[in-house]
């Protein structure tokens, strides 16, 4: 309304300049060119006007001309981005729908119309890689990894084809740079552990336990378990000289982990190596307690243990007191009776031991037994036969690819787990420490390789079962 008012007077007030001018007296005359023209001073003004309207017009008519290319541009970009994204919701819906294979060729013309890879570039990567075809998915992701805007997202696609390609160097890398930007989440972190440890970057590994700590993904016991591991190798990486580094670390991984046998078998040596052999028991007690495990003992060997053979037995009671009952006591004591040649105590142990549970140890034990006994050699051949037959219960092995390792190891050489290498019962050949040394040695060399098959003495063609026993000593 007030817009028409205005129109309006300016309409009125132009009518009475107009009006002014053409009554305005005198006249104008010009000369060009041969011609004359004489006219009023309000004509001449009107015709001045009249030109300026004209040459305007004309001058909006010209832009608007030349703008024509860039609108008819703007319009087919706005119909390509169109068609674009309706390529990507198709794109999109066929991947739901499991047709990678279409996903993939709609999401490239997607990103070749649309003008947006930010938008683009991650559903034909996606697309790629559901298809298979892993060169596109690299070619898309390192130009989203080039791009500021999804570099984190490429890399992190990046990093999954590293891994799904077993190229854990590479993958170290990227998971390292994608948790540099910021990506702290429980998965990222999971996978640069599991990288870290899997190239004993102890120190590196640590941080990123504290980070998982921070975040919230890990409990605070879990967490101090896979320190204690950690820390644990950590010594181990240590020059064996250094043993106050050494004793530093597996000190604080006992406080961690006071009871895994790996740990505080680790601790326990380190201890004795270093002449601490009271605190070396006191810690392998505290452990047998709770889990008692051959390993621990290995820091009670009479050539670490630097006791009289009296001391080291009193302090090897006081560790069995702690789980007398515990099957892994009762072989202990066993093995130790074999040791100290008390051949009658073996025997009643070993005796109660097999009425129990059969087991490769305990079969070797009674085979031990017997060659210290009167019994034949085909007596001793047949519970070594039988000790084959049967599962191994002291073996440390990987829980995830079934790998054996001949001590407790964080990290599980062949497939690169962490705290996967467990102790259990799994069946397989006698090694060299299926027993403590001197009863191996007794035992004699050789029959660790030696195949169930052929140790089968003559004549006894199934292993003498303990209630046997007494009638195959009878007839020997
Ligand atoms: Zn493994």
């Amino acid at each position: 309304m007030l817009r028409l008012i205005f129109f309006f007077v300016i309409i009125a007030l132009a009518a009475l300049g107009i009006t002014w001018m053409l009554e305005q007296q005198g006249s104008v005359s010009m000369d060009y060119a041969g011609y004359r023209i004489d006219t009023t001073p309000g004509i001449l003004a009107l015709a001045v006007l009249l030109f300026g309207f004209v040459v305007w017009l004309l001058i909006s008519l010209f832009l608007k001309i030349i703008a024509i290319p860039a609108l008819l541009g703007r319009a087919g970009q706005g119909r390509r981005n169109r068609r674009g994204l309706k390529l990507m919701e198709q794109a999109m819906l066929e991947l739901d729908e499991g047709e990678p294979k279409k996903a993939l060729g709609h999401a490239i013309k997607a990103d070749k119309l649309l003008d947006r890879p930010s938008l683009s570039q991650p559903l034909v990567a996606k697309a790629a890689i559901a298809h298979g075809d892993h060169d596109k998915a690299i070619e898309v992701l390192e130009a989203m990894a080039d791009n500021p805007q999804t570099r984190r997202a490429g890399l992190r696609g990046l990093l999954d084809e590293a891994l799904e390609q077993g190229d854990d160097d590479t993958a170290l890398k990227l998971a390292r740079d994608v948790a540099a930007m910021g990506d702290k989440s429980r998965q990222l972190l999971a996978i640069l552990f599991d990288l870290e440890v899997a190239h004993h970057h102890w120190n590196e590994a640590l941080n990123v336990v504290g980070q998982q700590v921070n975040n919230k993904h890990l409990t605070a016991d879990l967490a101090n378990e896979r320190r204690a591991l950690i820390l644990t190798e950590k010594a181990r990486s240590l020059p064996s000289e250094d043993h106050i580094g050494r004793l530093q670390h597996l000190k604080e991984a006992h406080k961690m982990d006071p009871t895994h046998a790996g740990v505080v078998a680790e601790y326990a040596l380190e201890l004795a190596r270093n002449k601490q052999q009271n605190k070396a028991f006191k810690v392998i007690k505290e452990a047998w307690a709770k889990n008692p495990h051959p390993d621990l003992l290995h820091a009670a060997q009479p050539e670490l243990a630097g006791l009289t053979e009296k001391e080291r037995n009193k302090k090897l009671d006081q560790i069995f007191a702690a789980n007398p009952e515990h099957r892994e006591t009762k072989i202990a004591e066993a093995t130790r009776s074999m040791e100290e040649g008390n051949i009658q105590k073996a025997r009643e142990l070993v005796t109660k031991l097999l009425e129990d549970e059969p087991s490769q140890r305990v079969c070797m034990l009674m085979a031990a037994v017997e060659k210290e006994s009167i019994a034949g050699e085909h007596v001793v051949r047949a519970w070594l036969a039988k000790a084959l037959s049967l599962p191994r219960d002291n073996v440390w092995a990987c829980s995830d690819c079934g790998q054996e390792h001949e001590h407790w190891q964080a990290v599980c050489d062949h497939c690169g787990e962490f705290a996967t290498v467990m102790t259990g019962g799994r069946s397989g050949q006698v090694t060299e420490k299926t027993l403590s040394a001197p009863i191996m040695g007794l035992l004699g060399e050789g029959f660790a390789t030696t195949q169930p098959n052929t140790i089968h003495p003559e004549g006894i063609d199934e292993p003498v079962a303990p209630e046997d026993y007494e009638e195959t000593k009878a007839t020997a």
